[in-house]
């Protein structure tokens, strides 16, 4: 079972009821590579994982991080739901580590390859935000079943992941539309300098008026361009 107390220290009381509620799902889930405080090997071999007690804005120890040993629903209720819970800071999981997106918070799926001694495939690692350890909120379980199927389980209503990774390749459209219809305007306007410059030769001063027109053309282009790079980098930093 999991320590949810020791010496100076508490298990974050999100953790507590996270811990409580799987064990409501799955009455008979194995707890063996279940965990909370950092054993004297894990210290020596990780001393600033979140296992070791950190303190919060109460002024109070907390261990912040749980490990959940593998079960039949794991893998789904990770994906599924945990990846979307704003408490979460990060996840190990199967040789991958996911992180929210920092700058926006958003659950966006961001795995990348976790190189840590302990490949993570007994138990899944959940970080806990220390401004988190007082919020509540129930854990969104797997699936909507009270118990883990044995023979078929539903398909789960709304594949949140993938839409959010739908949402991502929209986006990515929607920034390649914009690019092209950019490129024709900025490729109108040059086309419009030669002619202007090719008309001022001819004609002179009655040019300025049209040079100036040109000028905030130019200037409109220039803001749409930064606004879409701005764009560009948030949408690659998210994929
Ligand atoms: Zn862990």
């Amino acid at each position: 079972m999991v320590a949810t107390s020791g010496d100076g220290w508490v298990l974050a009381p999100p953790l507590k009821l996270l811990v409580e509620q799987l064990d409501d799902y799955d009455p008979g889930r194995s707890h063996v590579s279940d965990g909370s405080i950092a054993s004297a090997a894990h210290h020596v071999a990780n001393p600033a994982s979140d296992h070791e007690p950190r303190r919060a804005a109460d002024g109070r120890w907390y261990v912040t991080a749980v490990d959940i040993s593998n079960a039949p629903w794991l893998d789904r209720w990770v994906l599924d739901d945990l990846t979307l819970d704003p408490r979460v800071k990060y996840l190990i999981r199967n040789r991958r580590y996911w992180q929210r997106i920092r700058w926006t918070g958003d659950p966006v799926r961001t795995w990348v390859p976790y190189t840590g001694s302990n490949p993570h495939n007994h138990h899944v690692h959940i970080s806990l935000q220390l401004g988190a350890v007082h919020d509540l909120s129930r854990w969104s379980m797997p699936g909507a079943s009270p118990r883990p199927a044995t023979t078929t389980r539903p398909a789960p209503p709304t594949p949140k992941g993938l839409t959010m990774d739908d949402e991502v390749k929209a986006a990515f459209a929607a920034v390649t539309a914009q690019n092209a219809a950019l490129a024709k305007g900025i490729n109108s306007v040059l086309m419009r300098v030669v002619q202007l410059r090719q008309g001022q030769v001819n004609e002179g001063q009655a040019e300025d008026a049209r040079f100036k027109e040109l000028d905030a053309e130019l200037d409109k282009v220039q803001a749409d361009l930064a606004a879409i790079a701005a764009q560009s980098a948030l949408t690659e930093g998210a994929a």
